[in-house]
């Protein structure tokens, strides 16, 4: 498989992919070495999660750079999502000892009732490339943590990022039948699902969750699906709107706009409304677009050629029915895929761009008259990851969010995940969790003991 950059088109290696041969070869292999690794103390399998994080802080730099030459994700970006990983993987090893442990539940009359968390055994990840690090890690850590033997598609555009995430875990101790990665596209993401698998924890696309869950309908293997969305915040009539608008451009556009959980349609209070506006532009001509490479670039590259159409579509979409463009629109000359940053006003619910996830930095904002108008719109989708509110009155804010369907919701902040916190979605973002204590026993099933003494 070729692998090139998508910031400037350019070849930067080529790797051996894998075929159904090998893809079954590899989850026979790793069925065969679950038990062992179950069985491996806890605290061994910890200390090998430790030395993997020391390996993370050890060879940062080449793998920000490897993530930005094959994802195009700006350099400094690139370490930020290497430096984020590090909590992440804390809070694993603080929490994965007591999210399992065996629990008396009952006690009395000669009877114990008692759980204990077993793994699933052998979990299939097929990962999305945009957060290559930390979509793999939050499924990868905890299921190895917990005793289970993965088996990790990354994304073919984070191949070697994928690649090394498991070097470094074989080099740290982890058995490599135990941590195996399947290098290739939907053709081996597809091989994998025929394997005889416990669970399948998969990040991408609605569209191609949607055929996982189909594929693997009649075969009652656990699922979790991780999908997109199209996130709303609303900005209220006393909020500031110079703060707020600094914020969501940040939002909606760092990682070029390609995060699940960016900012995707915002609603703005008519009072404020014009405020907002001039401030978002403000903003968002601050931001460097250009090669993902030099420190300075905020904008990278859209890391996926066939979305530059998808951009270019709804940006057109909606002009034709009346949205104002503010700069950007189009997709700028090559070599690589690149855009720029796009802002949409006048816009409504009849255009793609308030409709269907962009993945791009490309926003949309629109007037609304009040909370419930903000409401109303904001749960107008079939998605439903995050949601968000710029306020400075907390009760108005806690009510209104307790009215709003996501997975996660956000007072004065937005774009932001916490390893404290389950990740999950509603509706067509996904079933299932990640993160948090239950991010951690998903990846196991409850046993239950009832114990009669003699
Ligand atoms: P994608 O659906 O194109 O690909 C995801 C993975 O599925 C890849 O590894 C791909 O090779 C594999 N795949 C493709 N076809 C397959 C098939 N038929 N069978 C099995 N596997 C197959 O998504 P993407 O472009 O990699 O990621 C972007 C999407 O992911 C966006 O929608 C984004 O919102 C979403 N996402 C969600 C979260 C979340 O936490 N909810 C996090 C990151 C990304």
């Amino acid at each position: 498989m070729k692998i090139f950059n998508p910031a400037n088109g350019e070849l930067i290696a080529e790797v051996a992919d894998d075929d159904a041969t090998s893809v079954a070869a590899k989850a026979a292999a790793a069925r065969a070495a679950q038990p062992a690794w179950a069985a491996v103390p806890m605290a061994q399998r910890l200390a090998a999660v430790q030395r993997f994080r020391a390996s993370v802080v050890r060879e940062l730099d080449t793998l920000a750079a490897t993530l930005t030459r094959e994802v195009g994700k700006p350099i400094a970006q690139a370490r930020n999502e290497l430096n984020g990983l590090l909590p992440r993987l804390d809070f694993f090893l603080e929490q994965a000892e007591a999210a399992v442990r065996e629990e008396q539940v009952f006690s009395g009359g000669g009877m114990q009732e008692q759980i204990t968390h077993v793994p699933l055994g052998v979990v299939a990840n097929i990962s999305a490339w945009n957060y290559p690090w930390f979509v793999g890690c939050n499924v990868i850590v905890p299921a190895l943590l917990t005793g289970n033997a993965v088996l990790y598609k990354p994304s073919e555009c984070a191949t070697l990022t994928g690649q090394a995430i498991t070097r470094l875990l074989h080099e740290a101790g982890v058995p490599r039948e135990v941590m195996q990665c399947l290098v290739g596209g939907g053709e081996v993401g597809a091989a994998l699902l025929a394997q005889r698998i416990d669970g399948l924890f998969f990040t991408g696309s609605h569209a191609t969750g949607r055929r996982i869950a189909h594929a693997l309908a009649g075969r009652l293997v656990k699922l979790q699906l991780e999908l997109g969305g199209k996130d709303p915040t609303y900005v209220r009539a006393d909020a500031d709107p110079k703060v707020a608008a600094e914020s969501l451009a940040d939002g909606a556009m760092y990682n070029t706009g390609q995060s699940c959980c960016s900012v995707e349609r915002i609603y703005v209070h008519e009072a404020v409304h014009d405020d907002f506006v001039r401030h978002f532009l403000a903003t968002v001509a601050t931001f460097k677009v250009g090669d993902p490479a030099d420190p300075g670039t905020y904008i990278g590259a859209i890391t996926r050629a066939p979305q530059l159409e998808v951009l270019e579509d709804q940006v057109q979409d909606a002009v034709a029915k009346g949205a104002t463009l503010h700069g950007g629109g189009t997709r700028l000359p090559g070599p690589g895929n690149h855009f720029p940053p796009t802002v949409l006003t006048h816009v409504d619910h009849r255009m793609e761009v308030m409709r269907e996830e962009s993945f791009g930095p490309v926003i949309g904002i629109q007037k609304v008259k009040g909370d419930d108008e903000a409401v109303a719109l904001m749960n107008d989708t079939r998605y439903g990851l995050t949601a968000g509110v710029y306020t400075k009155d907390e009760a108005a804010a806690r009510a209104l969010l307790a009215r709003v369907n996501a997975g996660t919701v956000y007072w004065n902040c937005c774009d932001r995940v916490s390893p404290r916190l389950p990740w999950s979605g509603v509706g067509d973002s996904g079933i299932g969790l990640t993160l948090g204590v239950a991010g951690i026993q998903t990846f196991t099933r409850p046993k239950a003991w009832h114990l009669r003494s003699p």
